[in-house]
């Protein structure tokens, strides 16, 4: 059984992609370390990247040639100073040379030597291929695929991995949204209980809470940078940052210094029931907008859907409960974590293999059983809540207008965070003991929906939206 970390769901990243840009970066990072440990790092002398399917087709818009050059260099999306990003792609892109983990100096013109291939790998969408000349003439590469929501694999080690008998397994191990169920009713314990208690095998509370509060803070910034930054987004779609307005009109004459301080502010501010939507909004649109201008957010469970979950847990701090704190904080991610891992365990959350359905539905379906624990809701509450939210999403399709992460992808996370409210609110009027559709059935249905959806809507900016608008008409 897959032991999924909810620090494997919640990741600090770089935007505007986490499938095309965290995933190809940390790529490039593994292939280091792979050539490190085989001994062959220190005898490169050329690379080339192949980049297949979805990655090559939205790549370009989605960055990845940014992040493989990124990752190939050695920077660490986690880290990275984000205001450097353009002037390193400059750098590289006028010399025509690139330091190697910071370490080798390799001749490299990303125009010629990272080639967009439209052809699709069998195993997955998003796959690439680095390759390598060493100093006696050996050529070497490796493949690997970038599976949605940062997560990286090879092929052969997947394909090992299902023989394997032995996995390392939580005290609780969870497929399915009823083993998770389960075990809150056999031990009388809320969602959140039962993910910490598995979580705690992985690390200590210290660590975890270290984490958890890294994530948070993350997802304050992002929705006060986005909140507090005027002006056009990158990409030639002319697309103007919304949340400034919005925030301007909506604060009003607060006076804060600190995204701590700001959340204070709002609390202050008369919100009235129009403006609950409005600020839900947002937040939900000040995160995307910060993803797309290739700033740092939380990969929750996707780049392209990093808005719902801060937003939603936002909403519960600044109308909900104004006296919410960092164990509530802590209780939201543990169940949208969970919430999250089973989806990636029974259908996806890559939108090329999925649709928007594996992104926004799911962020939203992580957000409503979160919110729901918080409000208060039993864990059949929680699961219902989960299932509301996905049922609403179900057959969304992926048509990013340009292959960029903006239309309509930034108003999408808004539309995912008010739905998650709803569907928790739904769930908390709602005998979730009677619940028509199980959390897993939905999770199935989503899954086949997948499967079903045609490759044009999956991330490949070919049907849809992506063919009615062009860059032109912008
Ligand atoms: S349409 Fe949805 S899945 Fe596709 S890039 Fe935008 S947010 Fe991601």
């Amino acid at each position: 059984m897959e032991c999924i970390s909810v620090f494997d769901m919640l990741k600090i990243g770089v935007g505007p992609s986490s499938s095309h840009t965290l995933g190809p970066w940390r790529a490039g990072r593994r292939w280091i370390a792979e050539l490190k440990e085989n001994r062959q790092f220190e005898s490169v002398i050329s690379i080339t990247v192949d980049l297949f399917g979805s990655l090559s087709l939205t790549g370009k818009g989605h960055a990845t040639d940014i992040a493989v050059i990124l990752g190939l260099c050695g920077y660490d999306p986690q880290t990275i100073d984000v205001s450097t990003i353009s002037s390193i792609i400059d750098t590289i892109r006028t010399s025509k040379q690139l330091k190697f983990n910071n370490e080798i100096l390799v001749s490299f013109d990303p125009t010629s030597q990272i080639i967009f291939n439209r052809e699709f790998k069998e195993f997955h969408p998003n796959g690439m291929t680095f390759h390598a000349t060493l100093t006696d003439g050996k050529k070497i590469d490796s493949s690997f695929y970038s599976i949605g929501g940062g997560f990286v694999v090879k092929e052969e080690r997947k394909r090992k991995e299902k023989k394997l008998t032995e996995f390392k397994e939580f005290p609780m191990p969870i497929q399915k949204a009823t083993d998770l169920l389960n075990y809150c009713q056999t031990q009388n314990k809320k969602v959140s209980d039962i993910v910490l208690e598995n979580e705690r095998s992985l690390r200590d509370d210290q660590e975890i809470d270290h984490r958890i509060d890294q994530i948070w803070t993350v997802m304050l910034e992002s929705m006060y940078t986005g909140c507090h930054t005027e002006g056009t987004l990158p990409g030639g779609l002319n697309v103007r940052r919304r949340a400034y307005d919005t925030h301007q009109k909506l604060i009003g004459s607060a006076v804060y210094n600190t995204p701590t301080d700001w959340i204070e502010a709002i609390r202050d501010t008369e919100v009235k029931f129009r403006q609950i939507l409005k600020w839900v909004s947002c937040f939900a649109l000040a995160v995307n907008e910060v993803n797309a201008s290739l700033g740092r957010v939380v990969t929750a469970p996707t780049n392209g859907s990093a808005g719902v979950i801060p937003a939603v847990m936002m909403y519960y701090m600044v109308i909900e409960n104004h006296d919410a704190n960092f164990d509530d904080i802590k209780q939201f991610m543990l169940v949208a974590g969970e919430i999250g891992s089973l989806f990636k365990k029974g259908a996806t959350i890559s939108a090329a293999m999925g649709g928007c359905q594996a992104e926004i539905g799911v962020s939203s379906a992580m957000a409503a059983g979160a919110l729901t624990e918080l409000m208060g809701g039993t864990p059949e509450q929680v699961l219902m809540a989960s299932e509301i939210a996905m049922e609403h999403h179900l057959g969304l399709t992926c048509d990013p207008i340009a292959g960029l992460v903006q239309v309509p992808c930034i108003e999408r996370n808004a539309m995912g965070a008010i739905k998650a409210i709803n569907a928790c609110e739904m769930a908390l009027d709602t005998d979730a003991a009677h619940a028509k559709v199980p959390l897993d059935k939905v999770i199935e249905t989503m899954w086949e929906t997948a499967q079903d959806m045609n490759t044009k809507y999956k991330e490949t900016s070919e049907g849809g939206l992506a063919v009615k608008v062009s860059l032109s008409d912008c």
